[in-house]
C-alpha cells in the first residue's frame, strides 16, 4: 500500500479511512449485516467478496449513508458519520446499473454532480476534461451516452463518480454486466486508475478471480458476516474456514478430525485415511475440521512408474479427464476420502479407469475449521 503525501489525507495513514464497529443492519428478521468490524486503510483497494445475498451491497450502502445501521457505528476519517448525509460524505459511487442519463451528452452526465454543487462553468469544463483523460475517453464529450458501447458507458460512470475528487470510491459490481473480455480490461483499468489517483476504493464482487486480481486486501462475506480478511495470497493459500476454501474455487476440502501425536499432525478422514499436515492449530486437535488441498498442488503419478513411488501418496482411480488448454483437469477417486479429488495438472495423459497415485507437498495443506457460526 502506498500512502498519499502526508497532510493531504487529513490524518495519518494508519487511521482507517472507513471503520465499521459492531455494525448490524436488520430487515425484519433478516440481519443483512451481522456484527461487522472492518477497517479500511487510506489508499487501499479493498474488495468485499461473497455470494449473492451475503450483505456486500448493504455494507456499501451503509458507508454511503443510503442505509442507516440498526446497531454499531461507522467512522469516516475517524469521525462518526451517523448524522452526516450522503452528499456531505464526499464519496464516489458506481453501481451495476450505472444510472447515467442516456439522452444527455457525456459532458453533461459527468458535469451533473458539479452543477448540483454549484461549481463555476470553467471549473466544470476543466474537471470534466481531466476525468475523461483519467478514464481514457478524451474525445467523446459531445456524444450521447446511448450511442456508446457498454465499456465506454462504464468509463463515463467512473468519470462521473471521480469528477468531484472523492477520497473514497465505492464500486458495487459495476463490471457484472460486461462480457468477459471487457470485464478483464476494465479490471486492469481500475487497478491503473487506483495507482494513478489518490483514492481509496471499496469494490464489491461475487467473482473470486476479479477479487484476487484487483485487491490489496479482500474481506470474504458469508451470511452478513466478514469471515476472513487478508491479501489475495493469504485468502487463496490460507483460507481460515471451510466456506472460504470452497468459495475460492478448485480446492479439495477433505473432511475429518484433526490429530496430533508428538510432532506428527494429520487430518483423519472417516474412511481412515491420514492427510499429513505441516502445521496444526492446537485448538483444533481432536475436533472436526477439513484439510484443504488445492487442485494445482496435486501431482499424479503412474502406478509403478519408478521404484519407491508405491510408498508415497495415495492410490486412486481416474474418473474424469478434461483438456483445458494450459492444464488438464482430472477427477480422481481415492478410497477413504469422501469425494473425488479435483486435480489441475500441467502435464500427463492418464485415462479414465486408470489406477494412479496422487501426492502433494504437506506444506501446501491448510487445515480449516468448520463453519459453525459460533466459531466465526
Ligand atoms: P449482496 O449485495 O451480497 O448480494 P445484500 O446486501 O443486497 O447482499 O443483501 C443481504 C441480505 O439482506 C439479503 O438477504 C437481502 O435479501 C436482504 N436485504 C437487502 N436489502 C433489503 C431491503 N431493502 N429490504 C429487505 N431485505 C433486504
Ligand atoms: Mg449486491
Amino acid at each position: 500500500m502506498v500512502a498519499g503525501p502526508s497532510g493531504e489525507l487529513g490524518s495519518d495513514s494508519t487511521t482507517p479511512i472507513v471503520e465499521l464497529i459492531g455494525a448490524v443492519k436488520r430487515y425484519g428478521e433478516v440481519a443483512a449485516i451481522d456484527n461487522v468490524d472492518l477497517a479500511i486503510r487510506p489508499r487501499e483497494l479493498f474488495t468485499l467478496l461473497g455470494p449473492s445475498g451475503s450483505g456486500k451491497t448493504t455494507v456499501l450502502r451503509t458507508i454511503a449513508g443510503l442505509v442507516s445501521l440498526s446497531e454499531g457505528r461507522i467512522l469516516i476519517d475517524g469521525v462518526d458519520v451517523r448524522r452526516t448525509p450522503t452528499y456531505e460524505r464526499n464519496i464516489g459511487m458506481v453501481f451495476q446499473s450505472l444510472a447515467l442519463f442516456p439522452h444527455m451528452t457525456v459532458f453533461d452526465n459527468i458535469a451533473f454532480p458539479l452543477r448540483m454543487r454549484r461549481r463555476g462553468r470553467s471549473e466544470i469544463a476543466g474537471r470534466v476534461k481531466d476525468v475523461l483523460e483519467i478514464v481514457r475517453l478524451p474525445d467523446i464529450a459531445e456524444r450521447r451516452v446511448q450511442e456508446l458501447s457498454g465499456g465506454q458507458q462504464q468509463r463515463v460512470a467512473l468519470a462521473r463518480s471521480l469528477v468531484y475528487d472523492p477520497k473514497l470510491l465505492l464500486l458495487d459490481e459495476p463490471l457484472g454486466a460486461l462480457d468477459r473480455q471487457l470485464r478483464e480490461e476494465m479490471q486492469l483499468e481500475i487497478v491503473r486508475l487506483h495507482r494513478e489517483i489518490d483514492v481509496t476504493i471499496i469494490n464489491v464482487t461475487h467473482d473470486q478471480v476479479e477479487a484476487l486480481i484487483l485487491s490489496d486486501r479482500i474481506g470474504v462475506m458469508q451470511e452478513g458476516r466478514i469471515v476472513q480478511v487478508g491479501t489475495s495470497e493469504e485468502i487463496y493459500s490460507r483460507p481460515s474456514t471451510r466456506f472460504v476454501a470452497e468459495f475460492m474455487g478448485r480446492a479439495n476440502v477433505i473432511d475429518g478430525t484433526a490429530r496430533l501425536d508428538g510432532t506428527r499432525s494429520w487430518v483423519e478422514t472417516d474412511g481412515g485415511v491420514a492427510i499429513e499436515v505441516a502445521e496444526l492449530d492446537s485448538a483444533l486437535v481432536d475436533k472436526p475440521c477439513a484439510a484443504v488441498v488445492r487442485a494445482e498442488d496435486i501431482e499424479i503419478h503412474a502406478v509403478g512408474a519408478s521404484p519407491g513411488e508405491e510408498s508415497t501418496g495415495l492410490s486412486g482411480t481416474v474418473m474424469l479427464r478434461a483438456f483445458e488448454g494450459e492444464t488438464v483437469y482430472y477427477e480422481i477417486e481415492v478410497t477413504g476420502i469422501g469425494r473425488s479429488l479435483k486435480v489441475a495438472a500441467r502435464v500427463g495423459a492418464f485415462d479414465p479407469g486408470e489406477p494412479v497415485r496422487v501426492a502433494w507437498d504437506t506444506n501446501r495443506v491448510t487445515v480449516v475449521r468448520m463453519d459453525d457460526r459460533a466459531g466465526i
